[in-house]
């Protein structure tokens, strides 16, 4: 991935005189350090800005620099808003105002009219929040005291989300094939997305793989089949399945890097020329961090990629994934998620098998070869990405992954079993009520938390369905969303 960073802009004005700004310049370039050291991108300390004409020009240059995710600002002094309106004006990175303040402690014996000069970060944020609200800029707030640990942690939060924005503005998706016939919700309006979330998805005939793919030298092969043998248990005898599904996946690769896309889409419907849909092959393009979905979903397979960049270094995993089946036992409901075969294999929770099976449904002449798995144990999210007609919808529910409570020897795919919020059924009830798709991109490392601020950051409707979340509210919510959105 890109190397990013945040930009630290301290708000002030020049009132104070040189003394009082060299010692705000001072610590605003020591806490950018200090907590760059606990943060997973660096925050660099820019400017103490004391005009409006500085404070543009340091956000034209956040603007322009790729480098920069996103800017982070605060007043240690006291800065007059209407310095920051045309800056703030112009502004296309997300923006965190950070409430914090240089001294823990009011010092009890130490505090006088020279001490209240240089921190009255109490006031100068709250004319600070002001510009803000009054511009009506998307913005994360975040106070605490600026080395608290749990402060740290939301700003990385946060600016993982942001990292989110960048990755999607660049986002490519190559689709081989069109969308599963009939099918709704994998649909949407390409032109809306790409002008709203900056994605470009595209399609490629599936004759130019089956081309890419006939040029793959045996060699090339082997070398990853080796791959594949060092990573999975081979459970299958059948060689040439695992062979094949190798060189798809190399004949994906070469034309996925040759257009600098991050994420893909296929369907079983249109495999034309090829013997197996894709299953191993994709489920090690997803390990790589490739986003992916099936039956042509590209709004999944996008956010899949984009999550994943998101939760990147993280503990667990960001996959696709499909609600399957359900487990309706008083007391003791369970979602089953799985797909046809592609279950990316960083939800694991031990050594994947490669095993192949016959596959029923689609063009297939051949078993394909394909991963399995279950899927480890922990909190996780599932997210939705759809299109309701002039607005895009992000749904996400929090969820509770568990070790599968039965083994289901005979079931040939991977599997994730999970407990969901508020209850198994009232939360289909409410994803139901906000249409969320079948297809989900499942997440141990990305919070709520987290897609609310990518949401708002990208300008969509964002609907949490969480512990607290009633049928009867959400729906009301939903009602007043529609309203909202359509006068916005
Ligand atoms: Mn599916």
């Amino acid at each position: 991935m890109k190397k990013y960073e945040f930009w630290f802009v301290v708000g002030s004005q020049s009132l104070y005189g040189p003394e009082v700004l060299e010692t705000v310049a001072q610590r605003a370039a020591e806490m950018a350090r200090k907590m760059s050291a606990n943060l997973p991108f660096p925050l660099v300390y820019k400017v103490t800005a004391m005009s409006n004409a500085q404070i543009t020009r340091i956000i034209r240059e956040a603007n322009y620099d790729d480098s920069c995710a996103g800017i982070v600002t605060w007043c240690h002094t006291f800065s007059p808003s209407k310095m920051w309106i045309n800056g703030l004006a112009s502004l296309q990175k997300p923006w965190c105002h950070f409430a914090t303040q240089y001294n823990r402690e009011i010092p009890n014996e130490d505090i006088d009219m020279d001490f209240m000069n240089l921190n009255q970060a109490a006031h100068g944020d709250r004319e600070h929040g002001f510009i803000g609200a009054r511009l009506r800029a998307p913005r994360k707030v975040i106070a605490g005291y600026w080395e608290n640990e749990d402060v740290q942690a939301r700003i990385a939060a946060w600016m993982k989300a942001a990292v989110g924005v960048a990755v999607s503005r660049d986002m490519k998706v190559m689709r081989f094939g069109d969308n599963m016939r009939e099918v709704a919700v994998t649909e949407g309006d390409k032109v809306e997305v790409q002008m709203k979330l900056g994605w470009q998805v595209n399609t490629w005939a599936v004759g130019d793989l089956v081309k890419e793919m006939n040029a793959v030298t045996e060699a090339e092969i082997d070398a990853l089949v080796a791959q594949y043998t060092a990573d999975y248990d081979i459970a299958t005898g059948n060689t040439e399945a695992v062979r094949y599904q190798a060189r798809e996946e190399i004949a994906m690769k070469k034309m996925l890097e040759a257009e600098g896309c991050m994420a893909f889409s296929n369907t079983f419907q249109d495999l034309y020329g090829m013997e197996q849909l894709p299953g191993l092959a994709s489920q090690h393009l997803m390990a790589q961090g490739y986003g992916y979905g099936g039956e042509g979903d590209w709004k999944v397979s996008a956010m899949t990629a984009i999550m994943k960049a998101m939760g990147e270094n993280g503990n667990g995993a960001s996959a696709f994934m499909e609600d399957y089946t359900y487990h309706l036992v008083e007391g003791r409901e369970y979602s089953l998620g799985a797909h046809m075969l592609e279950v990316c294999p960083s939800l694991a929770a031990g050594r994947p098998r490669i095993e192949t099976h016959p596959l029923g449904i689609g063009m297939n002449e051949k078993d394909p070869a394909r991963l399995v798995f279950e899927g480890k144990e922990g909190d996780a999210i599932v997210v939705s990405l759809i299109d309701v007609g002039g607005r895009l919808r992000l749904i996400c529910q929090d969820i509770h992954c568990v070790k599968p409570i039965m083994p289901m020897p005979n079931l040939p795919v991977a599997r994730v079993m999970w407990q969901a919020e508020p209850s198994l059924t009232t939360g289909v009830e409410c994803w139901i009520m906000a249409g969320g798709a079948h297809h989900t991109v499942l997440s141990y490392d990305v919070t709520a938390e987290q897609m609310r601020d990518w949401a708002r950051m990208m300008d969509i409707e964002f609907v949490h369905i969480g512990r607290d979340t009633t049928p009867e509210k959400l729906e009301q919510e939903l009602f007043l969303n529609d309203l909202a959105w359509k006068l916005k």
